[in-house]
């Protein structure tokens, strides 16, 4: 198997190189794979699946395209928590939970987006908790579209106002609920996004070797993680230069 994972593309009409970048993924490389996971945060923000326009469509036009031939899954983020049964039967995706255990190349691994690991962060987990309530998101979708999107940037500003005072460890995962979640789901291979710290650890669970590799998010360069047989390699890419954007 050979399979596929991206996450914290944070897509928006108007966003610099990602939305290029992403095409060029979809076109040139997720063609040659079995499946391809997205681990959230693929939307800068999504209010509904009401909220949709051309540049959404062209998004889902290259899911639907590639999923008709391979496998494709999502997981929520912590910006695009409200994809729901109308984006996934559109993209023919399916949704994950968070966390999932997925056999992904040859290997049983977890996969989370990864904000629920940031436990340091008390406040946003409350946040976390409140919006991921069902009555919470009914009300939430009950007001109208420009209401919605006017509310999911503030919760933006915020969150970036509130993040640009903390420290680096309070934003990070903390590790003891790395480890927590590893041995309640026997793993020893976990990967994820959210923090945008893109790396490949070498950790150490209760005695045994174990690995945690951390995606980062898309801005002038894209990456992906390649997992095919047991090995996974993060792999960076940039636009080559004579790529016609369609
Ligand atoms: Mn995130």
């Amino acid at each position: 198997m050979k399979d596929l994972i991206i996450s914290d593309l944070h897509l928006y009409q108007g966003q610099q190189s990602v939305p290029e970048l992403f095409s060029y993924f979809m076109d040139q490389i997720a063609p040659n794979s079995d499946n391809l996971y997205v681990l959230g945060d693929l939307f800068e923000y999504w209010v509904g699946d009401d909220f949709q326009n051309e540049f959404q469509q062209s998004i889902i036009d290259r899911f639907c395209n590639y999923s008709k031939q391979h496998g494709l899954f999502f997981l929520h983020g912590n910006r695009d928590f409200l994809l729901g049964d109308d984006f996934f039967q559109k993209t023919k995706g399916t949704l994950l939970t968070d966390p999932c255990q997925r056999i992904v190349g040859d290997k049983k691994t977890l996969l989370m987006h990864g904000d629920s690991l940031c436990t340091k962060d008390i406040e946003y987990q409350k946040f976390r908790s409140m919006v991921r309530s069902e009555l919470w998101q009914q009300q939430f979708l009950q007001q109208p579209l420009a209401t919605r999107i006017e509310l999911a940037k503030n919760l933006r500003d915020s969150s970036m106002k509130s993040q640009s005072q903390m420290t680096e460890e309070i934003m990070d995962v903390d590790p003891e609920s790395v480890e927590k979640v590893m041995i309640n789901e026997q793993v020893d291979r976990l990967i994820h996004g959210h923090t945008h710290r893109q790396f490949h650890h070498y950790i150490n669970v209760k005695g045994n070797d174990a690995e945690r590799i951390v995606l980062g998010d898309w801005g002038a360069k894209g990456n992906y993680c390649l997992c095919e047989n047991k090995s996974v390699n993060i792999i960076d890419f940039q636009l080559p230069s004579d790529y016609i954007y369609p």
